[in-house]
């Protein structure tokens, strides 16, 4: 099989060079190129042209661009590919702020997990990506950014945990190649525990994050099957492992639903749920649920969510309110394969 063209280590690109004769200078060239500079094949022009030319046959790119939908404001981006292996269909959005910009990667084609009210999860799972095709989508998004790509979230499709092989070594060269330092980088699960604990034992601290979306196992089980195999007590035992190993705040996600997880009880209940664990390991972020085809209830009002983030902070526990970024052009995860799927957008191909 073919290297991808961000699967290939620098070793691969010495190699390479090697076996056409060139000198070696060439291969850390091309390494600048790609990974420092991060700028497409094309416009590396201090390569020779016939040398682009034989890369480009030889390090294929793994993903064709399907689609490309911008927000009204430019601010957000994000892209339907097809994996030029097989096809199948991957996500990738881009987000600019004033102060950096973030890259939110797919980690799998579809997601076995079956989250009840995730457009990735009621459409079931397809493949792993491999970390070629995982790391392209972190490259492919900062050439289209207006400035440098410094964040990087595993909150596309798919469970990362469930690819944990393929994610690490993505995870390795996102900060190894490209530079992005690994807090700035963020796991998000929805509790898978094994995987929890080999992110625990690893050398790079990454930033955890936890979907939560409920205080109680009948509640959370309703949203998240998984919960039944892996019960809250047990992932929130595993990301206090990932806290205290990492030294590192862990992240609880919280898709706020009209009358399901969003009352005052609920909050009391998350309060006291996350007290345990110590106001140094937590932080709660609320992001009211995004409408999908395949679950009938509502998000949030606004002030619901304002008011569920003040009572857990006079309880001391931090909370966030996400910025729903994107929703204009199907910004949640999964929707806008599962657009294309229904017909309604159009494809570039
Ligand atoms: N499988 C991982 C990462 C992918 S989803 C995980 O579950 O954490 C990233 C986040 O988006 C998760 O917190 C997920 O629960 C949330 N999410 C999925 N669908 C959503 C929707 N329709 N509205 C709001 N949040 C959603």
């Amino acid at each position: 099989m073919t290297t991808s063209r961000y699967a290939a280590t620098a070793a691969d690109l010495a190699e390479l060079v090697a076996d056409l004769g060139l000198p070696t200078y060439r291969g850390r060239q091309i390494h600048e190129a790609l990974w420092t500079q991060r700028i497409p094949l094309d416009a590396a022009t201090a390569l020779p042209a016939d040398l682009r030319r034989h890369l480009d046959e030889a390090l294929p790119t793994a993903l064709d661009l399907a689609v490309e939908s911008r927000s009204t404001d430019d601010r957000t981006v994000k892209w339907l590919w097809r994996a030029a292996r097989d096809g199948a269909q991957i996500e990738t959005v881009l987000m600019e702020y004033p102060d950096r910009a973030t890259v939110c990667v797919s980690s799998q084609a579809g997601c076995a997990m079956a989250c009840t009210f995730c457009a990735t999860g009621q459409a079931g799972f397809e493949r792993h990506l491999d970390r070629g095709e995982i790391v392209e989508q972190v490259v492919r998004a900062a050439h289209a950014s207006s400035r440098r790509v410094s964040n990087v979230v595993f909150m596309g499709m798919g469970e990362p945990l469930a690819n944990y092989d393929e994610v690490w070594a993505a995870v390795e060269r996102i900060h190894g190649d490209l530079g992005i330092s690994a807090r700035q980088i963020t796991i998000s699960t929805v509790g898978v525990v094994p995987g929890m604990r080999r992110l625990a034992a690893e050398r790079l601290p990454v930033t955890l994050a936890v979907s939560l979306h409920a205080p109680d196992d009948p509640g959370r089980s309703a949203l998240v099957p998984l919960n039944d195999r892996y019960p809250i007590r047990e992932v929130l035992r595993a990301a206090r492992e990932v806290a205290g190993s990492h030294g590192r705040r862990v992240t609880f996600e919280y898709a706020c639903i009209a009358d399901v997880n969003d009352t005052d009880a609920h909050a009391d209940a998350l309060a006291d749920l996350l007290t345990p664990l110590g106001p140094h390991f937590t932080h709660v972020n609320l992001i009211p649920l995004n409408p999908t085809a395949g679950f009938p209830t509502r998000g949030s009002e606004r002030v619901r969510v304002l008011d569920f983030a003040a009572r857990l902070r006079t309880r001391g526990i931090a909370a966030t309110v996400r910025r729903n970024r994107g929703t204009d052009i199907d910004g949640a995860c999964g929707q806008l394969r599962s657009r294309v799927a229904l017909g309604r957008a159009g494809t570039a191909d």
